[in-house]
């Protein structure tokens, strides 16, 4: 659970191994303001499984990107692409999210948020593109 921006494992139910305290205290916390939500299937009466979690995974819908993988053009560009339709380009956004970059603003246009649709499309040399 996060507390005022920290990890709070007081009120955790069950004792964690160290390495796993560990882990959760050394974990950035995101800046995103979301409540913690508990999700009710991962855990049985054997607690937390995460093979369940795994399988949930699994059943999700996932874009159907065959017609990428099928694409006559350069193994790099379908990576691209790849990073881009699953948001996993490297842009400042993401970074900023995982606490690698202090702020999400754009480093050559000073665009307040640079997001894979301001890399693409927005920022002011991509338009021409
Ligand atoms: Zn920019």
């Amino acid at each position: 659970m996060v507390i005022g921006g920290k990890w709070d494992l007081s009120r955790n139910s069950m004792d964690l191994p160290d390495y796993v305290r560990d882990r959760i205290l050394s974990t950035p916390v995101p800046d995103i303001d979301l409540e913690d939500f508990l999700i009710p299937t991962f855990v049985d009466h054997t607690g937390f499984s995460l093979a369940k979690v795994y399988s949930h995974l699994i059943a999700q819908p996932q874009m159907d990107l065959e017609w990428l993988w099928k694409s006559k053009t350069e193994p790099k560009i379908k990576i691209v692409l790849w990073l881009l339709c699953c948001d996993r380009i490297p842009h400042k956004a993401l970074l900023a999210l995982r606490k690698i970059t202090p702020d999400s603003a754009c480093p050559r246009c000073k665009h307040m948020y640079e997001d894979s649709i301001h890399v693409i499309r927005d920022y002011i040399f991509s338009v021409p593109v």
